[in-house]
């Protein structure tokens, strides 16, 4: 398509090739511009960008009141996919993909038809037909949780998909999160991650201040029956399997427990092994770059891990479930 985005268009879609050229354009040595005064504003901003993406409260401002340069914006996009890929935490960068595809989205509703248009054509989607062929629909929609977006659920007439008003939005928005989070997390050099330390872990604090307060203080006492079979069983020296291992450190990590308070339950067992408990804890942990979340008490079952279920399992689907709701009851009564 023959269209040229201005400036203050490209910084509300900094994912386009025009986007990413104009910054190139400004930024030739990474370490050099995360030295200059420039690269210092870009990457606070980028920094900015990550907290709004953890943030509960969605709220995009207005381009126009943007008052950083074009480039220096489009940098901070860049970068805040640098920060969430040193820190290598899934769940950050799931948001971060959410984030941006939003705000893009909340931009083109807005935006000049012509300029939709091309956003929507840049990233495969063809705008200005209420219907979309069935191909390229299946491919947007697995991840959307709705009932509506199911196939069966839809009007398929001559292999197309009827959409209704404003469905087509939502797709759009859905296309722009799935091709940003396949390409994260980035390679990013070592060395420029070490550089990136101080905000990388300004953010990591905030993440975990956010899980701490999601779950509050740990409570042993509310742990579904799995996890404290699981902690038994560690006691009793019983050898775990890797899925049960698995699924206590990545229980333990998700509620808030730090790499230390997760050891400690390891050395409750008779024949501890320090080095190698530290090694798989910081792995699960999200040491080794990915962040596992817990199993499902469906794949618990599976594995087997799922033992001595009380009445109150009834009620959920995931032991991290359980274990919030435990903990309410327990603080209604206090
Ligand atoms: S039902 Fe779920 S929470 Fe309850 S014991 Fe089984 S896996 Fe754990």
């Amino acid at each position: 398509m023959d269209i040229v985005l201005d400036h203050k268009e490209l910084i509300k879609y900094p994912f386009l090739k025009e986007s990413q050229q104009l910054a190139r354009r400004h930024v030739e040595s990474l370490e050099e511009f995360l030295g200059s005064s420039p690269g210092a504003v870009a990457l606070e901003r980028a920094k900015e960008r990550v907290f709004a993406a953890i943030s509960p409260k969605r709220e995009f401002q207005d381009e126009n009141a943007q008052s950083l340069k074009p480039e220096l914006e489009i940098a901070s996009y860049a970068l805040a996919r640098m920060l969430v890929s040193c820190i290598g935490d899934r769940s950050l960068i799931d948001r971060l993909a959410r984030y941006e595809a939003e705000r893009a989205s909340f931009f083109l509703e807005t935006e000049d038809p012509e300029i939709r248009q091309f956003v929507a054509w840049s990233i495969g989607i063809a705008t200005g037909a209420a219907a979309m062929p069935v191909a390229d629909y299946v491919e947007l929609v697995p991840h959307m949780r709705d009932a509506r977006w199911r196939l069966v659920n839809r009007d398929v007439r001559q292999g197309s998909v009827k959409l209704e008003p404003g469905e087509l939005d939502e797709l759009i928005r859905e296309r722009i999160r799935v091709i940003l989070l396949r390409q994260l997390p980035l390679r990013v050099p070592p060395g420029i991650c070490e550089r990136l330390e101080p905000v990388t872990g300004e953010i990591s604090a905030l993440r975990q201040q956010q899980v701490l307060e999601q779950f509050g203080e740990i409570k042993e006492e509310a742990f579904p029956p799995c996890i404290d079979a699981l902690i038994q069983a560690i006691t009793a020296g019983t050898n775990l399997t890797h899925m049960g291992r698995f699924a206590i450190t990545s229980f333990l990590h998700t509620i808030g427990m730090n790499i230390t308070g997760i050891a400690e339950i390891f050395a409750r067992a008779p024949d501890f092994d320090l080095e190698k408990t530290m090694y798989q804890v910081e792995h699960i942990s999200g040491g080794g770059g990915t962040e596992y979340t817990p199993p499902s008490c469906a794949t618990m079952r599976t594995f087997g891990l799922c033992a001595n279920r009380d009445k109150d399992c009834e009620r959920v689907s995931h032991p991290l479930s359980y274990y919030r709701f435990k903990k309410n009851i327990k603080k209604k009564r206090s």
